[in-house]
């Protein structure tokens, strides 16, 4: 990704694009009507069945499963990885793998479970085997998460890695410089912004299983936790 992408702005302005060559003229509206919000699950749902049939980048031919995104359509967090590995793939869910096996656990020492959060990626597809996500496949695959978040309006998002990080806040910054701290993501749609925490992702934590890099995102936690006014677990230390 290079400095002066502003992949947002690019997803943005190919989607207006290829609306508007579409024929579709309707403005979305800016609040979700009441409707909409009472049938989240359904409307995610739609989401998730256009991302199985999705061809817009070559990602398509090499996946055996889009993976939509897996969770609670009314969670108040919404974890995002980078993008679906070989697990993920072959069973178009998120964080199946080693890595998912991880966040479970991040998850359980929040004290909460895996049904009570949603967890997507940024890219929806597997980039063959498990390179970098192109900006070219972010700009195709952004819209499905920005509509997902819209519906959902999460309280909080964690971004889980630089990936994450970087293209929800549009920056280039180290992950290092962006975990532990509140920052604030403009869904293009709403009014209000959503708060988004980045911390290391869990495959990261598994690569360099050091302890200062689990009590760092084990802190990252707490802010989460802290923020929603959950109890905080005195066993849950990463
Ligand atoms: N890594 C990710 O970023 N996402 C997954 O779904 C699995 C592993």
């Amino acid at each position: 990704m290079t400095e002066d992408v502003d992949i947002r702005k690019a997803a943005r302005q190919h989607l207006e694009m290829e609306t508007f060559f579409a024929g579709d003229f309707t403005v979305k509206s800016k609040n979700a009507p009441a409707e909409i919000k009472n049938n989240v699950a359904d409307e995610l749902e739609k989401i998730a069945a256009e991302v199985r049939k999705c061809l817009q980048c070559g990602l398509s031919e090499t996946r055996t499963n889009g993976v939509p995104g897996d969770g609670n359509p009314h969670a108040r967090i919404f974890f995002i990885g980078e993008a679906p590995g070989a697990d993920e793939d072959a069973q178009g869910l998120p964080f199946v793998g080693r890595a998912g096996k991880l966040l479970d656990k991040i998850i359980a020492a929040m004290g909460l479970k895996r049904g009570d959060v949603f967890i997507g990626n940024i890219l929806k597809c597997r980039p063959p085997s498990n390179r970098d996500p192109r900006p070219e496949e972010i700009i195709k695959c952004l819209p499905f998460l920005e509509e997902q978040l819209e519906l959902m309006r999460p309280e909080i998002i964690v971004a889980l890695g630089a990936h994450a990080a970087r293209t929800l806040l549009n920056t280039n910054k180290p992950i290092g410089q962006l975990r532990g701290k509140f920052h604030l993501y403009y869904p293009e749609n709403m009014a209000t912004p959503i708060k988004l925490l980045a911390t290391y992702h869990p495959a990261y934590l598994l690569r360099s299983y050091l302890p200062e890099n689990r009590r760092k995102v084990w802190e990252d936690m707490k802010k989460v936790l802290e923020e929603l006014g959950l109890p905080i677990p005195d066993r849950g230390r990463k």
